[in-house]
């Protein structure tokens, strides 16, 4: 760890978040000033928001130069943004992940910030309590369920994006290459002594959950497959015990026949449960290779995770800059 006060760089995803905004830039500064032992920086990503997101972005960065405002150029989602928010911080010393929202206060960062220099690379925030009800919450228990069964990498089922990265780990995670991300997942795969730190989580300060359902079932499936091969193994058990079933059916069938006992002309309903039965296992199995390929189609085109449209401060580059990391 440095001499000089170390740099802390907060990356916040922002879509349409305009409500809560002039909250979280209060927060943030008196987080600041009340720490003035580090130096801060917040790197505040526009995901495409179509309200004035963006323009309160730039308006804070211009009355605070420690504010930075990335703009992208469309919606990414959620996970993009984020990663375009840890590439822009990749040279503070350690870097707090968290939502827009206030759902993850601020004032658990010093605790983070604590844990992280009591030695630990990766600090995960935990939640105590969660607040979420009804189909989300289902929803969540169900993944970490799954999640927890299938992965190679499991995940705490209380932590989220909230939690803290040193250096090291910030910059390991910018250089994994894959499009489709799943940053608990990913955090958990670099690996570094990793500490956990328990917190509230809050209500939404303002507005209302900017991640549609589709969005968190489609990061769900990205964790699942982005981190197990299982559901391609369970194949291939499904299809041998098929076989197998088959090839001790026909056994018994020319045993039967061979021991003299009638061919029978029934079996009309064991027919059709078998070709549906069978059917529908082939067809489970093209899916799960789907959904295997499709992922592979999307890495081997190459394209960058964002684009953006403006920085502020700026920094003189030419613009839009494809993002390369
Ligand atoms: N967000 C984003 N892009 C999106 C959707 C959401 O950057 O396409 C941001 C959002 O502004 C917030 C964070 O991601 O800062 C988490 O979103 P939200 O609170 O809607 O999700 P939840 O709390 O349900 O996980
Ligand atoms: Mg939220």
């Amino acid at each position: 760890m440095p001499d000089s006060p170390p740099t802390i760089a907060v990356a916040i995803p922002v879509f349409n978040e305009e409500a809560v905004l002039p909250e979280l830039f209060a927060r943030l500064s008196a987080l600041f000033a009340a720490n003035p032992d580090y130096r801060w920086r917040a790197v505040l990503v526009d995901d495409g928001s179509r309200d004035r997101s963006a323009e309160l972005l730039r308006a804070q960065s211009a009355r605070d130069p420690r504010f930075e405002a990335i703009e992208l150029s469309r919606n990414f989602g959620f996970q993009a943004a984020l990663s375009a928010g840890l590439a822009h911080a990749s040279e503070a010393d350690a870097v707090v992940t968290m939502d827009a929202d206030l759902q993850d206060p601020p004032e658990v960062i010093p605790a983070l910030v604590a844990a992280w220099r009591g030695g630990a690379e990766v600090v995960r925030a935990s939640r105590r309590s969660r607040r979420e009800t009804g189909l989300r919450r289902m929803g969540f228990d169900l993944f970490h369920r799954v999640f927890g069964r299938l992965s190679d990498y499991p995940i705490e089922p209380n932590t989220g994006t909230f939690g803290l990265l040193g250096r090291a780990a910030v910059e390991t995670y910018n250089t994994l290459p894959e499009r489709h991300r799943f940053f608990p997942g990913l955090r958990a795969w670099i690996g570094f002594p990793t500490a956990d730190v328990l917190y509230d989580r809050q209500e939404r300060a303002a507005g209302k959950p900017q991640q549609t359902f589709r969005r968190l079932v489609r990061y769900a499936l990205d964790g699942v497959f982005s981190f197990s091969h299982l559901p391609l193994r369970m194949l291939t058990y499904a299809g041998v015990f098929v076989a197998f079933m088959g090839f001790a059916g026909g056994l018994f069938f020319i045993l039967w026949r061979l021991l003299g006992f009638e061919n029978s002309q029934q079996g009309f309903t064991t027919l059709v449960t078998l070709v549906l039965f069978l059917g529908g296992v082939q067809l489970v199995g093209i899916g799960v290779l789907g959904e295997y390929l499709g992922r592979m189609y999307d890495e081997v085109k190459q394209r960058p995770l964002y684009v953006l449209k403006h920085r502020a401060p700026s920094a003189p580059r030419p613009s839009p800059t494809l993002a390369r990391d």
